[in-house]
C-alpha cells in the first residue's frame, strides 16, 4: 500500500472509530440517568463511566436534537392532512439508536435511512441481526452483514462513502427516499471530518435534492483559541483530524455553508447558549442533580467549541415552528427557493 493510500486507510479507521467512542460515551450517559435508551446496550462491547462534563455534554446533544426531531415529526401545514409521510435521513449515523427510540414511542416516520462506511454498516447490521433488533427491523427485513445492508419497509441501512456524491442519488434510489417528501437530514460530527469541498458538496446535494427539508448539524467550532487548538491537537493525535474546521470555524461560517448551498434558511448557536436558553428547564433542573459537577469553567468552554446549525428548505410551507426558542420561529422568505421544487 502506499503511504498515501495508507495514511488515508488509518485515518478513515480512526474516524470510524469516533463511533465507538460516542456509544460507549452514549450508554454512559444513559446509565447515569441522563435519557432514556434501550438499544445502545447492544452497540457498546465494553461499556465506561463517562466524566460527569461528557455525560452533560452527551446529553445536551440528544436533547438539542431531540427538540428540532420532534418539533419536524409534528410539523403539519395548518388545518391540513396530519398524516402526511415523513422520512429521516442519517448522514455517518455509526451506531446511533434513534430509530429504535422513534419506534418504541411510537412517532417513528414512514422511513428512516442510515448511511455510513461498509465497515461501520456491516458491524451494525451484524449486530441488529443478532439481537432482539432483529424484530424491531421487522422479521421480512433482509439484513446482509456482507454488504452491510439491512433493508426493511420503514428502516434502511446502507453503505457509501458519504466523499462519493455522484454515489449518494442512487443510494436514495434504493433507499426508497422519495425527494418530494418532507425529510430531516442528521450529521452528527461527520462532516466536520471531510475535506471542506466534500462537505460543502454533501451540504449542496442534500440541498438540491431536498426540497422540503431540515438539515442538523452538530459539529466543533473555534478552532482558534487555546482550547479549540488544544481539541484540534487531540484529535489530530487520534488520527482523525477536523479537515473542514477552518472552513467553517465560527457560527456565522456555518450558517453561511448552508445558505451558499442554497438553503432558505440557517440558523447556528452553540451548546452554551442552546443548553442555557433551549434545554426545558424542569429537565435541566433533573439532570443537573444526577451527579456532583464542579467542572464549571471547563463546561462553559466545552460547550463554546461545539454547535448545532440547522437549515431549512420549505417547498410546503411545514417548518414555521422549527427552532431552538420561540422568537426563532419565522422563517424569512427567499427568492431563491430550490430549483428542483417544482420538480415535486
Ligand atoms: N452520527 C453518529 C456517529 C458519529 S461518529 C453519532 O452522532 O453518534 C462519525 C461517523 O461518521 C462514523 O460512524 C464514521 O464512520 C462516519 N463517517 C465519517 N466519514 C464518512 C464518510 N466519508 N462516509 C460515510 N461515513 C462516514
Amino acid at each position: 500500500m502506499s503511504k498515501l493510500a495508507s495514511d488515508s486507510h488509518s485515518s478513515t479507521a480512526a474516524v470510524q472509530a469516533t463511533n465507538d467512542d460516542a456509544s460507549a460515551s452514549k450508554l454512559s450517559c444513559v446509565n447515569k440517568g441522563y435519557m432514556k435508551d434501550s438499544y445502545i446496550h447492544f452497540f457498546v462491547r465494553r461499556p465506561v463511566k463517562r466524566s460527569p462534563i461528557i455525560n452533560r455534554g452527551y446529553y445536551a446533544r440528544w436533547a438539542a436534537l431531540r427538540k428540532l426531531l420532534l418539533q419536524f415529526l409534528k410539523s403539519e401545514r395548518h388545518g391540513e392532512d396530519r398524516n402526511i409521510k415523513k422520512q429521516i435521513l442519517s448522514l455517518g449515523a455509526g451506531f446511533d439508536t434513534t430509530y429504535f427510540q422513534l419506534q418504541e414511542e411510537g412517532i417513528a416516520p414512514h422511513l428512516y435511512v442510515e448511511l455510513d462506511f461498509k465497515e461501520v454498516t456491516s458491524k451494525k447490521a451484524a449486530l441488529i441481526d443478532s439481537s432482539q433488533l432483529k424484530d424491531k427491523v421487522g422479521q421480512a427485513a433482509s439484513i446482509s452483514r456482507e454488504r452491510g445492508e439491512v433493508l426493511s419497509d420503514h428502516y434502511k441501512l446502507l453503505p457509501v462513502d458519504l466523499r462519493e456524491i455522484q454515489k449518494l442519488d442512487n443510494v436514495i434510489a434504493l433507499a426508497e427516499l422519495d425527494p418530494c417528501l418532507p425529510t430531516f437530514i442528521i450529521a452528527e460530527c461527520v462532516l466536520i471530518y471531510l475535506d471542506p469541498d466534500s462537505s460543502r458538496a454533501i451540504v449542496e446535494w442534500a440541498s438540491r435534492t431536498f426540497s422540503t427539508a431540515v438539515f442538523f448539524l452538530y459539529e466543533q467550532i473555534h478552532p482558534d483559541d487555546a482550547f479549540g487548538e488544544q481539541m484540534i491537537r487531540n484529535l489530530e493525535s487520534r488520527g482523525c483530524p477536523l479537515l473542514s474546521i477552518h472552513a467553517t470555524p465560527t457560527l456565522q461560517a456555518k450558517e453561511r455553508l448552508f445558505l451558499d448551498q442554497g438553503w432558505q434558511k440557517a440558523v447556528a448557536w452553540d451548546m452554551l447558549q442552546i443548553y442555557n436558553n433551549s434545554i426545558d428547564t424542569r429537565e435541566k433542573r433533573r439532570v443537573e442533580r444526577l451527579e456532583l459537577f464542579d467542572e464549571f469553567e471547563e463546561w462553559h468552554m466545552m460547550q463554546e467549541h461545539y454547535c448545532v446549525a440547522y437549515a431549512i428548505n420549505d417547498a410546503m410551507g411545514l417548518f414555521q415552528y422549527i427552532g431552538f426558542s420561540n422568537d426563532q420561529h419565522v422563517l424569512v422568505p427567499s427568492p431563491q427557493l430550490p430549483q428542483e421544487s417544482e420538480a415535486c
